[in-house]
């Protein structure tokens, strides 16, 4: 066996943010997401419950705040289609529990599950297709595996390099070698090799029994995604509404996975938000649409401020396709460097390209025609989807690990560089001092901000502690209520991630404000 000393966690978490190598501790931001209020663990007064979290007073905020933008590109404004003319998209918000014969018909209950490999030392369950097997070239029988995303699988990637080794996941080991060869595996906690069983499958939707009677006849399931209620209402939109193809469906709305191991703060959680939009079009027309929204997407992500350098895209292999998308049209996923993904990504969104499969399947299932009839060209078919399905939880976390910059020079140690349509608060107007005569200056400009913008009245302790809490919470503007504004009627305004300091008039903050929060385009 190899023992791996002296590699310490800073070394493998190297994060390349704005053209700087910076060492980011995840560890800091979710500190820093308790202590200000952003995410808090869920039951945490009872030690929490593994895989749930709630969203405190800024996270909801920071979280609405993305929701809202993702409804406005899709169904308030949607863009602009391949003839150059805004594209129709409505809203929907489907139940989170329906009739259990829709996720037979869907595949979830037939197909929804990971290959889980449990460890018999350890007692430990991970997911075949995560654990990272390092097979040294030398092959002189080290083989250790490690889950992925942890502290340990990034210093041993680092060490295998250094090996020249190859990486592989059990998933691909089980077919590429013989099962003796587990054997040789070391488990991510394990003393020694081969404790590891052979994968399983896991199915991953939480149950539940509405009514009175617990018996499998009641069994019901809680939605692991939003996409299917808008399958599940295709013929009630084209029937109430006046959509035409190609036209889209979006809803946002919580979804629930029994995950094996929920982990990397909120990444990978068992209650999370999606936010999904079923695009129907035309068989023919389906591949065109598919590049179309790969690259609508993909701006959006950037739009919501993701820089370039941490967002890839990248084509499914034919290994990971979903189980509706065996004919291989495939998927794309937007990707994210997370942190704990570094010098690897993450998935935020998927945007694949899913045939005829659901609407046929439920089709076939429910005894319903799920046809669209075209009346122009007098035929009936079934639509094809392409569809963007993103998560709103963990968009939100890469926002978070976006912003999240350290600057030694200011007394927080680091501030949250959000796009100011995104911050949860847009400016904090603090009173200089408590004292009487700057209090109702700050009171009667808060009371006229309030009414357009999220904002803050901070009156109490020093102003340094002040603005650390804004520039930690990321608010893009402070105004200050000086001796000054008594005589000349001007307040300071301090720039978050410049820090300079302007003097405006006070009858200009809230048009100074709007110029500054523009919606994002
Ligand atoms: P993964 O491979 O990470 O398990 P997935 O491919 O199963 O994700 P989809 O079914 O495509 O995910 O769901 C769409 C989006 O929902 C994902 O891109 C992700 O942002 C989000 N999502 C999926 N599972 C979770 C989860 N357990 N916790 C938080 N967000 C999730």
């Amino acid at each position: 066996m190899l023992v791996l000393k002296g590699v310490g966690l800073h070394d493998e978490c190297a994060f390349y943010m704005r053209g700087k190598e910076i060492m980011i501790d995840m560890k800091d931001i979710v500190a820093l997401c308790k202590r200000r209020g952003f995410i808090f663990a869920a039951s945490d007064i009872y030690g929490g419950l593994n895989g749930f979290w709630d969203f405190g007073p800024l996270g909801v905020e920071l979280k609405n705040n993305l929701r809202d933008q993702w409804w406005k590109s899709m169904v308030i404004t949607p863009p602009l289609g391949l003839d150059g003319k805004p594209v129709q998209i409505v809203g929907l918000d489907s139940a989170i529990i329906q009739n259990p014969k829709a996720w037979i018909a869907s595949g979830h209950v037939g197909g929804f599950s990971d290959p889980m490999v449990d460890c018999r030392e350890t007692k430990k369950r991970y997911r075949a297709d995560q654990i990272i097997v390092l097979v040294p070239k030398d092959t002189e029988g080290s083989w250790l595996a490690f889950e992925e995303g942890t502290d340990e699988l990034l210093k041993r990637k680092k060490m295998v390099k250094f090996w020249g080794s190859n990486i592989l996941n059990t998933a691909t080991l089980l077919t590429k070698f013989d099962i003796s060869d587990y054997d040789k595996i070391i488990a991510p906690d394990a003393k020694k090799a081969g404790t590891l069983t052979e994968p399983r499958q896991f199915n991953l939707m939480l149950d539940t029994y509405p009514g009175v009677v617990r018996d499998d006849a009641h069994k019901a399931y809680l939605r692991p995604e939003t996409a299917q209620g808008i399958f599940l209402n295709f013929k009630n939109v084209v029937d109430s509404s006046r959509v035409r193809i190609p036209f889209g469906i979006a809803q946002i709305g919580k979804a629930f996975r029994n995950e094996v191991t929920p982990r990397n703060f909120i990444f990978r959680s068992r209650e999370f938000e999606q936010m999904e939009m079923e695009w129907f079009c035309e068989p023919d027309e389906a591949k065109k649409w598919h590049e179309f929204w790969i690259e609508e997407r993909k701006n959006w992500w950037r739009s919501m401020g993701l820089t370039s350098d941490n967002i890839l895209m990248r084509p499914h292999d034919a290994d990971e396709l979903a189980h509706y998308a065996k004919e291989g049209l495939g998927t794309y996923d937007v990707e994210y460097k997370f942190p704990f993904t570094d010098p690897g990504f993450g998935e935020l969104e998927g945007i694949a390209h899913r045939c005829d499969f659901d609407l046929k399947a439920h089709q076939e299932h429910s005894g319903q025609k799920l046809e669209y009839f075209d009346q122009p060209n007098n035929k009936r078919f079934i639509p094809h989807v392409i569809e963007p399905a993103a998560g709103l939880t963990r968009g939100v976390l890469a926002l978070i690990c976006e912003a999240y910059t350290i600057d030694e020079t200011r007394p927080s140690g680091c501030y949250l560089n959000f796009l100011p349509a995104l911050a949860p608060k847009k400016a904090a107007i603090l009173p200089l001092t408590a004292k009487d005569e700057h209090v109702p200056i700050a009171q009667k400009l808060y009371m006229e901000l309030r009414e357009e913008f999220p904002v803050d009245l901070d009156i109490k302790q020093n102003i340094g502690k002040r603005y650390a809490r804004q520039d930690e919470i990321g608010t893009p503007y402070c105004f200050t209520i000086d001796n000054d504004t008594l005589s000349d009627s001007t307040v300071t305004v301090r720039d978050r991630n410049t820090m300079k300091q302007e003097r405006i008039n006070l009858d200009n903050v809230a048009k100074y404000l709007r110029e500054k929060i523009k919606p994002v385009s």
